[in-house]
């Protein structure tokens, strides 16, 4: 029987492939072959071609007690290509580079159509071991054992399986070790300067803490216009890190101010728009 158009020779099987499953809280990552399901309808299978680490999967990783459970497959900045689609997935087909982002966009509900909020109240946000939709895992290990979901994202395997509405489909011309970074941190940072305070062209920002995500807000802030830009940080290593993060700093718009825990800041002077804690 020939196969249908684009259709994998895996699609609607179980895979079989590699995990860094994490079985206990704070103990190393075990590499395991576990099976993956086919996505049900509105999922979407994906192989991972790039994951990175962020700290929350570090702070799950950590927890002995509810929301922390185990076994699990942690990581939720990645960049996947689609292998198979589920039932009534019109927005991404085989072969698409797509990102997997924690936060759902089900682009029917009136939170996501509004211009105002990017929380969708169809499929909300939580920090759940399921798929969003159904409150089932696909992932099971070689005894059949049940491995948990995180962040609806689950990128520590070679193919995981997302819901359409927490995928974005991106221009497979971004280098996938950069794509990676763009499910979590960056859409953060960027979105906070960009879309929460909307910073005006020719504007004063300060920035409170320089993570990942206050850089992300320094990028998204100058992307804006903004003409000057101050990160805070109480942490003297961050100068080194500002000074190579050379994109944040283009044209020497960001300053650090770095303060004592316990100093008290005279805002008064700045004009406040952003805060990245
Ligand atoms: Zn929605
Ligand atoms: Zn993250």
């Amino acid at each position: 029987m020939a196969m249908e158009a684009g259709k994998l020779p895996t699609a609607g099987k179980p895979i079989r492939c590699r995990a860094a499953v994490s079985r206990k809280p704070g103990e190393p990552l075990v590499i395991e072959e576990v099976m993956v399901d086919p996505p049900m309808p509105h999922e979407v299978r994906i192989r991972i071609i790039c994951t990175s680490l962020c700290h929350s999967d570090i702070t799950f990783w950590k927890m002995k007690d509810p929301p922390g459970c185990f076994p699990r497959i942690f990581g939720h900045e990645a960049v996947g290509i689609v292998e198979s689609i589920g039932e009534n997935v019109d927005e991404v087909t085989e072969g698409d580079v797509v990102v997997p982002t924690f936060m759902s966009d089900c682009g029917e509900c009136a939170d996501c159509k509004s211009k105002k909020s990017n929380l969708c109240s169809k499929l909300p946000f939580k920090v759940s071991p399921w798929m969003p939709r159904y409150e089932t895992s696909r992932f099971k290990d070689l005894n059949g054992e049940v491995l948990y979901h995180f962040l609806f994202v689950s990128s520590f395997i070679e193919y995981t399986v997302v819901d359409v509405a927490h995928l974005t489909k991106i221009d497979p011309a971004i280098p996938p070790n950069r794509a990676c970074l763009i499910g979590c941190g960056v859409s953060t940072g960027v979105g906070a300067a960009w879309r929460t305070a909307n910073v005006e062209a020719g504007s004063t920002v300060a920035i409170f803490g320089l993570g990942s995500i206050g850089l992300a807000v320094a990028e998204g802030a100058r992307l804006c216009g903004a003409a000057r830009i101050i990160g805070v940080d109480t942490n003297p290593d961050k100068f080194e890190i500002v000074s190579s993060c050379h994109s944040s700093c283009r044209g020497n718009r960001l300053q650090v101010q770095m303060i004592d825990k316990e100093a008290k800041l005279g805002l008064r002077s700045w004009q406040v728009h952003v805060q990245s804690l």
